[in-house]
């Protein structure tokens, strides 16, 4: 028995030796259901032989005809990574084969219903019940249908933990074999994290689209008000058709500014703060660290908003509204036999405020394009922060001074306060000029360099920081 065991062992310690031929180790997959049959069959393609071990014995057209199928502990027993591709809650079978288990590397695919579903992660359950085991977590990202179909474009990225260096280098040899891209998170306590990844929707993406909803749908009734049920009130004119492309072309601008703004808005609270407190090790409100860690997302609709403000506006000219209003124009100066003079000053506010659009939005799509992963994976830190900062700010500056000239005379102008309501290309303009106005004053001198010291580690006053909690902050951009 001992022999036995000693054997057993030493099998098992040759296995987890690194592979150094072209053979692949044999590998076993627990289970016959989807995700086991998809992974088997891609590990097939790959060069690995593939040993499945089911509840039944008996192979089928869906099981791929070059693995073998045999019970639990006989499969168990030609493979040193055992795959375990059945759902947590039949965990308990593995218990009895514990022993045949022992020292084998377990991978723990598997995934919940809901977030936080268990205590402990199932990877962890997995290895409280067996506990000779080397338990990694990988794979659970990876859907069966990917594996089969071949379409793995967007779930490349495979997450594995594991408290054994040894058995998770083997597992993540496997994830390269196979075409898909390892990502180290650590040890068993990343797997909780790592099953609930699957389980988030868009969970960055929350925050601006609630917000973008609540900006549109205000913006959409404070320009009906002023565009429409005022018109018709006063000069019994239906404007309703402004519905469609007028008064999207209103929101569309308004909101990219303000998103925009609001993307350096969470970095200037931070600044103030640190300041303020005279350290950077000391925990940001909740808020405001949920508010920077969504600011590429802000930053994406604010640029789809710009994106549809273009396309809005280039279709201005084939509108029948403007052209009525246009030959209308032409008609009453021809009938009047007058010919209105050129204007130099508002040929020059219509200029600037074009050309400042069209460089701004040129920056916007540049830092839209410098958040891809691809692209920032390309740069190193400080080019990248050159270009989300430094680019940044100048892109608000360009969009600000856009709606400043759009502006123009009008902000003066009795006509532009229907009900006491300005324009509401007005209202856009509070967020970023205030973010603008602060940025200025916090690169002043007297603030901009103790504020470097304090993003370097400096610290105002020590004892005070010993005491409080020690969590640092991500430095604001
Ligand atoms: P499935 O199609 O329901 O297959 C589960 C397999 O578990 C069954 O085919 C069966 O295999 C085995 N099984 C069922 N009851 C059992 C019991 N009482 N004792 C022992 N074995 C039992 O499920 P699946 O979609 O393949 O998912 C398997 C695991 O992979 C799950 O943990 C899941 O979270 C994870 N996963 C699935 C996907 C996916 O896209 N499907 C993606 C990522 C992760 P035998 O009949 O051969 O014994």
């Amino acid at each position: 028995m001992a022999e036995k065991a000693m054997n057993k062992n030493s099998s098992n310690i040759m296995a987890l030796a690194p592979n150094t031929s072209n053979k692949r180790e044999t590998v076993c997959i627990f289970g016959t259901g989807d995700f086991g049959r998809a992974l088997g069959h891609k590990m097939i393609q790959a060069g690995y032989p593939i040993v499945f071990g089911s509840r039944s014995t008996q192979t089928s057209s869906l099981i791929p005809k070059d693995a073998e199928v045999l019970s639990h502990a006989e499969a168990a027993q030609k493979a040193a990574i055992i795959i375990i591709a059945i759902q947590r809650q039949h965990y308990n079978f593995l218990t009895p084969l514990a022993e045949v288990l022992h020292g084998k590397v377990l991978v723990d695919v598997s995934n919940n219903l809901k977030i936080n579903q268990y205590p402990e992660s199932n990877t962890e359950y997995l290895a409280h019940l067996v506990p000779g085991a080397k338990v990694v977590k990988a794979f659970n990202t990876v859907s069966a249908w990917a594996l089969q179909s071949g379409t793995l474009d967007a779930s490349r990225q495979v997450f594995v933990c594991g408290d054994d260096m040894e058995a998770k280098q083997m597992v993540m040899d496997i994830v390269r074999a196979l075409g898909l891209t390892p990502l180290d998170k650590g040890s068993l306590l990343a797997a909780q994290e790592i099953e609930n990844y699957p389980l988030q929707l868009f969970p960055m993406w929350k925050f601006p689209i609630i917000l973008s909803f609540c900006l549109t749908a205000f913006f959409f009734f404070y320009c009906v008000i002023r565009d429409i049920i005022y018109p018709h009130v006063y000069e019994n004119q239906d404007f309703s058709f402004f519905i469609a492309i007028s008064i999207p072309n209103r929101i569309c601008p308004i909101l990219a500014l303000i998103l925009l703004a609001l993307v350096y808005l969470p970095g200037i609270f931070a600044a103030i703060l640190q300041l303020y407190r005279g350290t950077k090790y000391h925990r940001f409100p909740d808020w405001l660290d949920k508010w920077m860690l969504c600011r590429k997302q802000l930053g994406l609709v604010a640029l789809a908003f710009a994106c549809l403000h273009v396309l809005y506006t280039l279709v201005i000219p084939i509108r029948y509204f403007v052209r009525w209003r246009i030959s209308s124009y032409i008609i009453s100066q021809v009938l009047n036999n007058q010919t209105q003079p050129l204007d130099n000053t508002n040929a020059w506010i219509s200029d600037s405020y074009l050309a400042l659009g069209i460089l701004g939005f040129f920056l916007f799509v540049l830092l839209g394009i410098t958040s891809l992963p691809s692209v920032s994976n390309n740069v190193n830190w400080r080019e990248f922060r050159f270009v989300q900062s430094k680019l940044g700010y100048l892109t608000l500056i360009l969009c600000t001074a856009h709606t400043l000239f759009y502006g123009g005379k009008r902000f003066l102008s009795p006509s532009s306060y229907r009900w006491y309501l300005p324009n509401a290309y007005m209202l856009s303009l509070i967020v970023p000029c205030m973010v603008l106005v602060v940025k200025f004053v916090l690169i002043f001198p007297c603030l901009d360099k103790p504020l470097t010291r304090i993003r370097q580690g400096w610290e105002r006053n020590p004892q005070h920081s010993a005491q409080s909690n020690y969590i640092i902050n991500k430095s604001a951009v």
